[in-house]
């Protein structure tokens, strides 16, 4: 039988709920137990993958092509696991398989209700993880209390409460303490608040993570137990980190885990974290310093980048090189040079994207790198624009172009292939998930994976057109990784440059903080040799 607990989130959104769930899964997986993260999205969208990147951030994949929301990214990085769609349930799948099911009906007759059909539903989503072994599963559930759509979430957690029983189920509660500059103090009422629209349906919190900009006073925490009917320790204080990865260990100094494992009535057994901390040490101890630029179409929301940026924090402790990032709108490289832009950057990343908008500007952007023996990284979008470049630029394959952004381009070296294999699975055109690439001895690719064999994870409707892989391997282009049966393009780079890789996949999805990419870290070192560091 497995143990359960639900994470909401009070006052405002963004306090970084999934963060703290991971770090609280983090901190139980050390003290040895299987814990199985869920996240619950109540909006009525099947899946993320149809929404802005604007709205959403970014879509995170998993191995089985599930399109799902970034905190399971959070949830893989911390808890060093690999998760399926099981672990992200939304309420447009809740409703479309209480949908399917009336008009199968499956419901003998009756009138379909929230409750108890949708709380069921909700409810089997959860303990579909019990079957899968977990000893503690943890459910995070989307939104803030008090949302409308959040409500049938809340009703199943508390309806298992009473099922499974006081000691079996739990629940944490994130809020914000905000720190009013004016007055000098920390506010407790917004969380008095939050915690009352909890119990007014039926959660008592057991614990209270209270976000804030400056430590809790002694006189705010007592506040905050007292309204929210805790034993003090059992507020927790989470105040703003540099670096996300420090969160477990601000927990466990409070002793969050152990308040956790006793509230459920699971032994405390000891928990070994040293190589954790050594992991966040290191960035703390990062000396030299590199320009990263990074092209991009959603440059004013970094969350969209989320894997990417996490995967260059883990490239950074593991080198202890500091990378400061910088965001560049593609549009504005079309408009003035890329000189102008780009002549202060160690390296280039044009990073995934869909759309026309911008792609010229990274177009010169990569013919900036290529020229310029800048170490160039592209990710998807940004190999498929690499081999555009190279084939106008190199190859002299005049308006070379993906039928992406040119349908009538005379040399479609990126385009839609037919889908023979059946590869783009599930409903829509996209290719998702892992598949595995063969690399070529002697390349680069090969040198950074060490390997031969390799599997990374996929989300692109186009692929590098078989046509094109002779005419542009006899001007030079590198066809470096390739599909088992030699069929797709995976990895593309250049021979007489430092570093120049473009791949198929996006590796950012499988770096994690003690087992970093390893094309991110040799780019971070390519970086670091471009600037002029010695060895
Ligand atoms: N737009 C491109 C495609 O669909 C690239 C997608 C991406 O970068 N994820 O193939």
């Amino acid at each position: 039988m497995s143990k359960f607990i639900f994470i909401t989130g009070g006052v405002v959104s963004a306090l970084g709920k999934g963060i703290a769930t991971a770090s609280m899964g983090f901190l139980l997986k050390r003290r040895g137990y299987n814990v199985i993260p869920l996240k619950f999205d109540p909006y009525l969208n099947v899946d993320p993958g149809t929404m802005s990147p604007f709205q959403h951030g970014e879509v995170f994949v998993t191995d089985d092509g599930a399109e799902t929301d970034l905190d399971l990214g959070h949830y893989e990085r911390f808890l060093d696991i690999s998760l399926s769609r099981k672990n992200n349930v939304t309420a447009g799948q809740i409703y479309y398989t209480i949908i399917e099911n009336e008009r199968e009906g499956k419901y003998l007759g009756k009138t379909v209700q929230v409750v108890p059909h949708l709380t069921d539903e909700i409810k089997r989503r959860v303990l579909l993880l019990e079957e899968d072994g977990a000893d503690v599963v943890l459910a995070e559930i989307g939104g803030t209390v008090g949302d409308i759509e959040s409500l049938p979430f809340l009703e199943a957690a508390r309806q298992l409460r009473l099922e499974r029983g006081f000691d079996n189920v739990i629940f944490v509660h994130l809020t914000l303490v905000p720190y009013i500059k004016a007055a000098g103090e920390l506010k407790t009422k917004p969380t008095q608040h939050s915690v009352m629209k909890l119990r007014e349906i039926g959660l008592q919190p057991d614990v209270l993570i209270s976000r804030s900009e400056i430590p809790l006073t002694e006189d705010v925490r007592r506040k905050i137990a007292l309204f929210s009917n805790l034993p003090e320790r059992n507020v927790i204080e989470a105040q703003d980190v540099d670096f996300i990865y420090k969160i477990p260990i601000v927990f466990y100094n409070q002793g969050l885990d152990r308040i956790i494992l006793e509230r459920l009535n699971l032994a405390v057994m000891p928990i070994k974290m040293d190589d954790w901390i050594d992991f966040v040490n290191a960035y703390d101890s990062r000396k030299e310093e590199v320009t990263l630029c990074i092209t991009g179409k959603y440059v004013e929301l970094r969350d969209s980048y989320k894997s990417i940026i996490e995967a260059f924090n883990h490239a950074q402790s593991h080198t202890k090189i500091k990378v400061n990032m910088k965001f560049i709108d593609a549009e504005e490289i079309e408009e003035k040079s890329p000189q102008m832009l780009l002549s202060d950057c160690d390296g280039i990343l044009v990073p995934g994207g869909f759309g026309k908008r911008g792609i010229e500007g990274k177009i010169r952007a990569i013919q900036y790198a290529r020229e310029n023996k800048v170490p160039f990284f592209g990710i998807c979008l940004g190999m498929q624009l690499a081999t555009i470049e190279y084939a106008r630029n190199v190859a002299g394959l005049d308006r070379a172009n993906s039928t992406e952004f040119d349908p009538d381009t005379p040399h479609p070296v990126i385009t839609i292939l037919p889908d023979k294999a059946n590869i783009r699975k599930l409903g829509g055109t996209l290719r998702k998930g892992a598949y595995v690439a063969k690399l070529k001895e002697d390349s680069l690719a090969y040198r950074i994976y060490g390997k031969e064999e390799i599997s990374e994870r996929h989300r692109h409707r186009y692929e590098f057109n078989p046509g094109y892989m002779k005419i542009l391997e006899d001007k030079g282009l590198v066809l470096s990784g390739l599909s088992p049966d030699k069929k797709l393009v995976e990895i593309i780079e250049l021979k007489d440059h430092p570093y120049f890789i473009g791949v198929q996949f996006h590796p950012e999805f499988k770096s994690r903080p003690l087992s970093p990419h390893p094309i991110f870290v040799e780019f971070v070192k390519a970086m670091r040799k471009y600037h002029g560091y010695k060895d």
